[in-house]
Protein backbone atom coordinates (compact mmCIF):
# COMPACT_ATOMS: atom_id res chain seq x y z
CA UNK A 1 0.00 0.00 0.00
CA UNK A 2 1.42 3.18 -0.86
CA UNK A 3 -0.28 6.48 0.34
CA UNK A 4 2.20 9.05 -1.51
CA UNK A 5 0.79 10.87 -4.33
CA UNK A 6 2.24 10.03 -7.90
CA UNK A 7 5.12 12.39 -9.19
CA UNK A 8 2.56 13.65 -11.50
CA UNK A 9 -0.49 14.54 -9.21
CA UNK A 10 1.93 15.80 -6.96
CA UNK A 11 2.80 18.64 -9.47
CA UNK A 12 -0.45 19.15 -9.78
CA UNK A 13 -1.42 19.41 -6.80
CA UNK A 14 1.34 22.21 -6.09
CA UNK A 15 0.76 24.28 -9.16
CA UNK A 16 -3.15 24.10 -8.08
CA UNK A 17 -2.77 25.20 -4.56
CA UNK A 18 -0.10 27.85 -5.77
CA UNK A 19 -2.71 29.64 -8.22
CA UNK A 20 -5.68 28.85 -5.51
CA UNK A 21 -3.35 30.98 -2.65
CA UNK A 22 -2.27 33.82 -4.93
CA UNK A 23 -5.26 34.28 -7.93
CA UNK A 24 -8.47 32.93 -6.37
CA UNK A 25 -8.58 33.11 -2.48
CA UNK A 26 -7.84 36.99 -3.28
CA UNK A 27 -11.22 37.55 -5.20
CA UNK A 28 -13.19 35.38 -2.89
CA UNK A 29 -14.78 38.07 -0.28
CA UNK A 30 -15.75 40.45 -3.00
CA UNK A 31 -17.84 38.01 -4.95
CA UNK A 32 -19.47 36.52 -1.96
CA UNK A 33 -20.17 40.18 -0.51
CA UNK A 34 -21.38 41.75 -4.24
CA UNK A 35 -23.46 38.45 -4.54
CA UNK A 36 -21.07 37.63 -7.63
CA UNK A 37 -22.12 40.93 -9.17
CA UNK A 38 -18.78 43.04 -8.69
CA UNK A 39 -15.81 41.15 -9.49
CA UNK A 40 -17.75 39.03 -12.14
CA UNK A 41 -14.74 40.37 -14.60
CA UNK A 42 -11.78 38.63 -12.95
CA UNK A 43 -14.01 35.65 -12.57
CA UNK A 44 -14.67 34.85 -15.83
CA UNK A 45 -10.56 35.85 -16.01
CA UNK A 46 -9.73 33.50 -13.46
CA UNK A 47 -12.12 30.81 -14.96
CA UNK A 48 -9.87 31.67 -17.96
CA UNK A 49 -6.66 31.14 -16.54
CA UNK A 50 -7.69 27.46 -14.78
CA UNK A 51 -8.53 26.19 -18.06
CA UNK A 52 -5.21 27.60 -19.58
CA UNK A 53 -4.00 25.70 -16.65
CA UNK A 54 -5.36 23.03 -18.02
CA UNK A 55 -8.11 22.34 -15.28
CA UNK A 56 -11.35 22.33 -17.10
CA UNK A 57 -10.88 18.62 -18.56
CA UNK A 58 -9.02 16.66 -16.40
CA UNK A 59 -10.39 13.70 -17.29
CA UNK A 60 -10.67 14.04 -20.98
CA UNK A 61 -8.44 12.89 -23.16
CA UNK A 62 -5.58 15.26 -25.22
CA UNK A 63 -7.01 14.44 -28.69
CA UNK A 64 -9.95 16.85 -27.42
CA UNK A 65 -8.06 19.54 -25.76
CA UNK A 66 -8.44 17.60 -21.82
CA UNK A 67 -5.63 17.26 -20.10
CA UNK A 68 -6.24 13.42 -19.13
CA UNK A 69 -4.57 14.16 -15.52
CA UNK A 70 -7.28 11.54 -13.81
CA UNK A 71 -9.44 11.38 -10.67
CA UNK A 72 -7.05 11.57 -8.40
CA UNK A 73 -5.52 15.02 -10.09
CA UNK A 74 -9.42 16.47 -9.93
CA UNK A 75 -9.57 15.53 -6.42
CA UNK A 76 -6.66 17.33 -5.38
CA UNK A 77 -7.57 20.62 -7.87
CA UNK A 78 -11.04 20.54 -6.26
CA UNK A 79 -9.59 20.41 -2.74
CA UNK A 80 -7.13 23.28 -3.29
CA UNK A 81 -9.62 25.49 -5.53
CA UNK A 82 -12.75 24.61 -2.44
CA UNK A 83 -10.07 25.99 0.37
CA UNK A 84 -9.67 29.57 -1.88
CA UNK A 85 -12.74 29.81 -3.12
CA UNK A 86 -16.42 27.47 -3.34
CA UNK A 87 -18.15 29.66 -6.32
CA UNK A 88 -14.65 28.73 -8.29
CA UNK A 89 -14.49 25.54 -7.29
CA UNK A 90 -17.93 24.34 -7.78
CA UNK A 91 -17.86 26.06 -11.08
CA UNK A 92 -14.85 24.16 -12.14
CA UNK A 93 -16.08 20.56 -10.82
CA UNK A 94 -18.99 21.16 -12.79
CA UNK A 95 -17.46 21.92 -15.83
CA UNK A 96 -15.29 18.57 -15.70
CA UNK A 97 -18.90 16.95 -15.17
CA UNK A 98 -19.54 18.31 -18.22
CA UNK A 99 -16.83 17.54 -20.23
CA UNK A 100 -16.43 14.15 -18.67
CA UNK A 101 -20.40 13.33 -19.94
CA UNK A 102 -19.51 14.48 -23.42
CA UNK A 103 -16.10 12.97 -23.64
CA UNK A 104 -17.58 9.53 -22.47
CA UNK A 105 -20.77 9.42 -24.24
CA UNK A 106 -21.22 12.03 -27.16
CA UNK A 107 -20.19 10.87 -30.68
CA UNK A 108 -16.99 11.92 -32.46
CA UNK A 109 -18.91 15.26 -33.89
CA UNK A 110 -20.37 15.93 -30.91
CA UNK A 111 -16.66 15.72 -29.18
CA UNK A 112 -15.07 17.44 -31.43
CA UNK A 113 -17.60 20.49 -31.24
CA UNK A 114 -18.00 20.52 -27.72
CA UNK A 115 -14.94 19.28 -25.89
CA UNK A 116 -12.48 22.25 -27.35
CA UNK A 117 -14.14 24.98 -26.65
CA UNK A 118 -15.05 24.05 -22.84
CA UNK A 119 -10.95 22.69 -22.29
CA UNK A 120 -9.47 26.22 -23.63
CA UNK A 121 -11.66 28.19 -22.01
CA UNK A 122 -13.30 29.87 -24.89
CA UNK A 123 -16.48 28.74 -22.96
CA UNK A 124 -15.85 30.10 -19.36
CA UNK A 125 -17.81 27.03 -17.78
CA UNK A 126 -20.48 24.48 -18.90
CA UNK A 127 -23.73 23.36 -16.66
CA UNK A 128 -25.43 20.46 -16.00
CA UNK A 129 -29.12 20.72 -16.50
CA UNK A 130 -31.13 18.11 -14.47
CA UNK A 131 -32.85 19.58 -11.80
CA UNK A 132 -36.39 20.17 -12.32
CA UNK A 133 -39.47 22.01 -10.08
CA UNK A 134 -40.90 18.55 -9.31
CA UNK A 135 -37.69 16.65 -9.81
CA UNK A 136 -34.95 17.00 -7.33
CA UNK A 137 -33.68 14.43 -5.06
CA UNK A 138 -35.56 11.98 -8.03
CA UNK A 139 -34.42 13.01 -10.93
CA UNK A 140 -36.15 9.85 -12.71
CA UNK A 141 -39.14 12.12 -12.43
CA UNK A 142 -37.96 14.68 -14.60
CA UNK A 143 -40.90 15.98 -17.26
CA UNK A 144 -39.00 18.22 -19.09
CA UNK A 145 -40.28 16.79 -23.19
CA UNK A 146 -38.00 15.44 -26.00
CA UNK A 147 -40.31 15.30 -28.94
CA UNK A 148 -38.77 13.56 -32.28
CA UNK A 149 -38.88 15.36 -35.59
CA UNK A 150 -37.09 14.01 -37.96
CA UNK A 151 -32.95 13.87 -37.56
CA UNK A 152 -33.77 16.76 -34.69
CA UNK A 153 -35.76 16.61 -30.99
CA UNK A 154 -37.49 19.77 -29.53
CA UNK A 155 -36.74 20.66 -26.01
CA UNK A 156 -39.52 21.87 -24.34
CA UNK A 157 -39.25 22.64 -20.16
CA UNK A 158 -37.71 24.55 -17.38
CA UNK A 159 -34.79 23.43 -15.40
CA UNK A 160 -34.13 25.15 -12.43
CA UNK A 161 -30.99 25.87 -9.61
CA UNK A 162 -28.38 25.47 -12.46
CA UNK A 163 -24.91 26.55 -11.90
CA UNK A 164 -23.35 28.95 -14.10
CA UNK A 165 -26.07 28.97 -16.55
CA UNK A 166 -25.04 32.39 -16.82
CA UNK A 167 -21.69 32.15 -18.62
CA UNK A 168 -22.15 28.98 -19.74
CA UNK A 169 -20.98 27.81 -23.32
CA UNK A 170 -23.06 24.78 -23.20
CA UNK A 171 -25.30 22.94 -21.52
CA UNK A 172 -25.74 18.91 -20.73
CA UNK A 173 -29.74 18.16 -20.83
CA UNK A 174 -32.08 15.91 -19.57
CA UNK A 175 -35.46 15.33 -21.29
CA UNK A 176 -38.51 12.77 -21.57
CA UNK A 177 -37.97 11.26 -24.61
CA UNK A 178 -40.47 8.68 -24.52
CA UNK A 179 -43.82 9.91 -22.73
CA UNK A 180 -44.81 6.37 -22.04
CA UNK A 181 -41.94 5.33 -20.34
CA UNK A 182 -42.28 5.00 -16.60
CA UNK A 183 -40.14 6.56 -13.82
CA UNK A 184 -36.60 6.73 -15.06
CA UNK A 185 -36.97 5.45 -18.09
CA UNK A 186 -37.23 6.78 -21.70
CA UNK A 187 -35.26 9.91 -20.82
CA UNK A 188 -32.39 11.09 -23.05
CA UNK A 189 -29.48 13.28 -22.91
CA UNK A 190 -28.11 15.69 -25.12
CA UNK A 191 -25.72 18.22 -25.34
CA UNK A 192 -26.82 21.63 -26.16
CA UNK A 193 -24.98 24.91 -27.24
CA UNK A 194 -26.05 27.56 -24.96
CA UNK A 195 -26.56 29.97 -27.68
CA UNK A 196 -29.05 27.78 -29.96
CA UNK A 197 -32.27 29.54 -30.32
CA UNK A 198 -35.32 29.34 -27.74
CA UNK A 199 -33.33 28.75 -24.89
CA UNK A 200 -33.56 31.62 -22.32
CA UNK A 201 -32.35 32.25 -18.91
CA UNK A 202 -34.81 32.73 -15.88
CA UNK A 203 -34.97 33.49 -12.09
CA UNK A 204 -32.08 34.53 -10.79
CA UNK A 205 -31.68 32.62 -7.49
CA UNK A 206 -30.14 34.38 -4.01
CA UNK A 207 -28.35 32.51 -2.35
CA UNK A 208 -27.24 31.45 1.40
CA UNK A 209 -23.54 31.11 0.58
CA UNK A 210 -21.67 30.74 -2.44
CA UNK A 211 -22.49 33.62 -4.23
CA UNK A 212 -19.80 34.16 -6.82
CA UNK A 213 -21.39 31.12 -8.58
CA UNK A 214 -24.63 32.37 -10.37
CA UNK A 215 -27.53 29.56 -9.86
CA UNK A 216 -30.39 29.82 -12.44
CA UNK A 217 -33.68 28.48 -14.41
CA UNK A 218 -33.09 27.58 -18.08
CA UNK A 219 -36.11 27.61 -20.38
CA UNK A 220 -36.63 25.48 -23.58
CA UNK A 221 -39.11 26.77 -25.72
CA UNK A 222 -38.76 24.71 -29.08
CA UNK A 223 -34.95 24.13 -29.21
CA UNK A 224 -34.13 22.01 -32.07
CA UNK A 225 -31.37 19.76 -30.89
CA UNK A 226 -29.65 16.72 -33.43
CA UNK A 227 -29.85 13.42 -33.27
CA UNK A 228 -26.54 13.31 -33.33
CA UNK A 229 -25.94 15.34 -29.59
CA UNK A 230 -27.47 12.60 -27.98
CA UNK A 231 -24.99 11.66 -25.54
CA UNK A 232 -25.44 8.04 -24.59
CA UNK A 233 -28.35 6.30 -25.88
CA UNK A 234 -31.79 7.34 -27.07
CA UNK A 235 -34.09 7.21 -24.34
CA UNK A 236 -30.95 5.47 -21.89
CA UNK A 237 -30.35 9.21 -20.83
CA UNK A 238 -30.64 8.66 -17.07
CA UNK A 239 -27.86 5.88 -17.06
CA UNK A 240 -25.28 8.42 -18.11
CA UNK A 241 -26.54 10.46 -15.55
CA UNK A 242 -26.39 8.41 -12.70
CA UNK A 243 -22.88 7.90 -13.98
CA UNK A 244 -21.65 11.25 -14.19
CA UNK A 245 -23.03 12.00 -10.34
CA UNK A 246 -21.23 9.49 -8.95
CA UNK A 247 -17.93 11.05 -10.36
CA UNK A 248 -19.32 14.34 -9.85
CA UNK A 249 -19.74 13.24 -6.21
CA UNK A 250 -15.84 13.03 -5.81
CA UNK A 251 -15.46 16.58 -6.68
CA UNK A 252 -18.20 18.18 -4.36
CA UNK A 253 -16.61 15.52 -1.43
CA UNK A 254 -12.70 17.35 -2.28
CA UNK A 255 -14.46 20.94 -2.20
CA UNK A 256 -15.99 20.23 1.03
CA UNK A 257 -12.82 18.76 2.62
CA UNK A 258 -11.11 22.22 0.90
CA UNK A 259 -13.50 24.82 2.59
CA UNK A 260 -13.38 22.62 6.34
CA UNK A 261 -9.62 22.94 5.59
CA UNK A 262 -9.57 26.54 5.27
CA UNK A 263 -11.90 27.25 8.29
CA UNK A 264 -9.37 24.83 10.22
CA UNK A 265 -6.17 26.38 9.24
CA UNK A 266 -7.86 30.06 10.13
CA UNK A 267 -8.72 28.47 13.60
CA UNK A 268 -5.23 26.98 14.66
CA UNK A 269 -3.98 30.42 13.44
CA UNK A 270 -6.04 32.42 15.59
CA UNK A 271 -5.75 30.05 18.23
CA UNK A 272 -2.20 30.55 18.49
CA UNK A 273 -2.71 34.12 18.17
CA UNK A 274 -5.85 34.95 20.78
CA UNK A 275 -4.47 35.30 24.51
CA UNK A 276 -7.77 35.34 27.08
CA UNK A 277 -6.93 34.28 31.08
CA UNK A 278 -3.71 34.97 30.31
CA UNK A 279 -3.13 31.97 28.28
CA UNK A 280 -3.15 31.56 24.05
CA UNK A 281 -5.78 29.76 23.06
CA UNK A 282 -4.49 26.99 21.48
CA UNK A 283 -2.64 26.03 25.41
CA UNK A 284 -6.57 25.25 26.54
CA UNK A 285 -7.16 21.82 26.52
CA UNK A 286 -11.19 22.24 25.62
CA UNK A 287 -9.89 24.13 22.04
CA UNK A 288 -7.26 20.86 21.46
CA UNK A 289 -9.61 18.97 21.69
CA UNK A 290 -11.91 20.27 18.86
CA UNK A 291 -9.01 20.64 16.66
CA UNK A 292 -8.13 17.01 17.34
CA UNK A 293 -11.15 16.28 16.75
CA UNK A 294 -11.57 18.20 13.62
CA UNK A 295 -8.33 17.30 11.89
CA UNK A 296 -9.05 13.69 12.19
CA UNK A 297 -12.31 13.96 10.82
CA UNK A 298 -10.05 15.97 7.82
CA UNK A 299 -8.02 13.29 7.39
CA UNK A 300 -10.70 10.47 7.30
CA UNK A 301 -12.33 12.52 4.91
CA UNK A 302 -9.41 12.86 2.33
CA UNK A 303 -8.79 9.31 2.63
CA UNK A 304 -12.09 8.83 1.62
CA UNK A 305 -12.07 10.99 -1.35
CA UNK A 306 -8.39 9.20 -2.31
CA UNK A 307 -10.14 6.36 -1.99
CA UNK A 308 -12.80 5.92 -4.45
CA UNK A 309 -10.63 8.93 -7.05
CA UNK A 310 -8.64 5.94 -6.77
CA UNK A 311 -10.93 3.48 -7.38
CA UNK A 312 -12.55 5.10 -10.13
CA UNK A 313 -9.14 5.60 -12.02
CA UNK A 314 -8.35 2.02 -11.60
CA UNK A 315 -11.62 1.19 -13.43
CA UNK A 316 -13.13 -0.54 -10.09
CA UNK A 317 -16.43 -0.26 -9.29
CA UNK A 318 -16.73 3.20 -7.11
CA UNK A 319 -20.26 3.81 -6.47
CA UNK A 320 -20.20 3.30 -2.49
CA UNK A 321 -16.68 4.62 -2.43
CA UNK A 322 -17.99 7.72 -3.80
CA UNK A 323 -21.37 8.56 -1.85
CA UNK A 324 -19.37 7.56 1.02
CA UNK A 325 -16.42 9.95 0.25
CA UNK A 326 -19.22 12.79 -0.35
CA UNK A 327 -21.29 12.04 2.47
CA UNK A 328 -18.72 12.20 4.96
CA UNK A 329 -16.50 14.92 3.24
CA UNK A 330 -19.82 17.32 3.42
CA UNK A 331 -21.04 16.29 6.70
CA UNK A 332 -17.36 16.89 7.80
CA UNK A 333 -17.28 20.27 6.37
CA UNK A 334 -20.48 21.24 8.44
CA UNK A 335 -18.79 20.90 11.80
CA UNK A 336 -15.26 21.96 11.01
CA UNK A 337 -16.48 25.26 9.87
CA UNK A 338 -18.65 25.92 12.86
CA UNK A 339 -15.81 24.85 15.39
CA UNK A 340 -13.64 27.69 13.55
CA UNK A 341 -16.51 30.06 13.64
CA UNK A 342 -16.74 28.94 17.58
CA UNK A 343 -12.75 29.15 18.03
CA UNK A 344 -12.96 32.69 16.90
CA UNK A 345 -15.79 33.75 19.43
CA UNK A 346 -17.34 37.01 18.51
CA UNK A 347 -15.10 37.68 15.26
CA UNK A 348 -16.22 34.52 13.51
CA UNK A 349 -19.92 36.04 12.85
CA UNK A 350 -17.79 39.40 11.79
CA UNK A 351 -17.90 39.16 7.96
CA UNK A 352 -14.17 41.28 8.30
CA UNK A 353 -12.99 37.60 8.75
CA UNK A 354 -13.65 34.91 6.48
CA UNK A 355 -15.45 31.83 8.90
CA UNK A 356 -18.95 32.83 8.44
CA UNK A 357 -18.49 32.67 4.30
CA UNK A 358 -16.44 29.42 4.98
CA UNK A 359 -19.89 28.20 7.19
CA UNK A 360 -22.52 29.88 4.59
CA UNK A 361 -20.08 28.01 1.22
CA UNK A 362 -20.16 24.18 2.78
CA UNK A 363 -23.98 24.40 3.74
CA UNK A 364 -24.81 23.86 0.56
CA UNK A 365 -22.32 20.45 0.01
CA UNK A 366 -24.70 18.55 1.77
CA UNK A 367 -27.33 19.26 -0.55
CA UNK A 368 -26.67 19.43 -4.31
CA UNK A 369 -25.53 16.63 -6.65
CA UNK A 370 -27.08 14.17 -4.19
CA UNK A 371 -28.37 14.98 -0.56
CA UNK A 372 -26.50 13.37 2.46
CA UNK A 373 -30.08 11.16 2.69
CA UNK A 374 -29.74 10.35 -0.92
CA UNK A 375 -26.02 9.11 -0.55
CA UNK A 376 -26.85 6.81 2.21
CA UNK A 377 -29.95 5.53 0.29
CA UNK A 378 -26.79 4.55 -2.34
CA UNK A 379 -24.97 3.36 0.53
CA UNK A 380 -27.15 0.90 2.02
CA UNK A 381 -28.28 -0.14 -1.82
CA UNK A 382 -24.90 -1.43 -2.03
CA UNK A 383 -23.95 -2.75 0.99
CA UNK A 384 -26.94 -4.50 1.06
CA UNK A 385 -26.69 -5.93 -2.26
CA UNK A 386 -23.06 -6.97 -1.80
CA UNK A 387 -24.54 -8.82 1.65
CA UNK A 388 -27.33 -10.31 -0.39
CA UNK A 389 -25.08 -11.74 -3.70
C1 LIG B 1 -26.80 26.34 -5.18
C2 LIG B 1 -27.36 25.17 -5.92
C3 LIG B 1 -26.76 24.76 -7.10
C4 LIG B 1 -27.28 23.69 -7.82
N1 LIG B 1 -26.73 23.36 -9.03
C5 LIG B 1 -27.35 22.44 -9.81
C6 LIG B 1 -26.91 22.22 -11.17
O1 LIG B 1 -25.94 22.82 -11.63
N2 LIG B 1 -27.59 21.32 -11.92
C7 LIG B 1 -28.67 20.64 -11.44
O2 LIG B 1 -29.24 19.85 -12.20
N3 LIG B 1 -29.11 20.82 -10.16
C8 LIG B 1 -28.48 21.72 -9.36
N4 LIG B 1 -28.93 21.94 -8.08
C9 LIG B 1 -30.06 21.16 -7.57
C10 LIG B 1 -29.67 20.16 -6.48
O3 LIG B 1 -28.95 19.10 -7.01
C11 LIG B 1 -30.97 19.74 -5.76
O4 LIG B 1 -31.41 20.86 -5.01
C12 LIG B 1 -30.76 18.54 -4.86
O5 LIG B 1 -30.52 17.37 -5.62
C13 LIG B 1 -31.96 18.29 -3.92
O6 LIG B 1 -33.16 18.31 -4.62
P1 LIG B 1 -34.38 19.21 -4.09
O7 LIG B 1 -33.84 20.57 -3.83
O8 LIG B 1 -35.50 19.08 -5.03
O9 LIG B 1 -34.75 18.60 -2.68
P2 LIG B 1 -35.83 17.42 -2.44
O10 LIG B 1 -35.57 16.30 -3.37
O11 LIG B 1 -37.19 18.01 -2.41
O12 LIG B 1 -35.46 16.93 -0.96
C14 LIG B 1 -35.93 17.58 0.22
C15 LIG B 1 -35.44 16.80 1.42
O13 LIG B 1 -36.00 15.47 1.38
C16 LIG B 1 -34.96 14.51 1.47
N5 LIG B 1 -35.33 13.33 0.69
C17 LIG B 1 -35.74 13.27 -0.61
N6 LIG B 1 -35.94 12.00 -0.98
C18 LIG B 1 -35.64 11.24 0.10
C19 LIG B 1 -35.66 9.83 0.35
N7 LIG B 1 -36.00 8.96 -0.60
N8 LIG B 1 -35.31 9.41 1.59
C20 LIG B 1 -34.93 10.29 2.55
N9 LIG B 1 -34.92 11.62 2.37
C21 LIG B 1 -35.25 12.08 1.16
C22 LIG B 1 -33.75 15.21 0.89
O14 LIG B 1 -32.55 14.60 1.35
C23 LIG B 1 -33.93 16.60 1.45
O15 LIG B 1 -33.47 16.66 2.77
C24 LIG B 1 -28.41 22.99 -7.32
C25 LIG B 1 -29.00 23.39 -6.12
C26 LIG B 1 -28.50 24.48 -5.44
C27 LIG B 1 -29.20 24.93 -4.18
Amino acid sequence: MDFALSEEDQMIRDTVEAIAASEIAPLAPLLDHSFGKEGREAFLANLKMLAETGLMGLNVPAEYGGSEAGPIAYAVTMEALGAACAATALTVSVTNMVAEVISRTGNEETKQRFLPPICDGSWPAASFCLTEEGAGSDPGSLRMKARRDGDDYILDGTKIYISSADYAGCYVVWAKSDPEARTGKGITCFAVAADTPGISLGRLEEKMGQHGSATREVVFEGVRVPVSQILGGEHDGFRVAVGELTGGRIGIGSMALGIGRAALSAAKEHALNRKQFGNRLADMQGIQWMLADAETEMEAARLLILRAAWAKAQGLPFVKEASMAKLYASEFAQRATYTALQIHGGAGYIRDYPLERYARDARITTIYEGTSEIQRLIIAREVLLRQAA
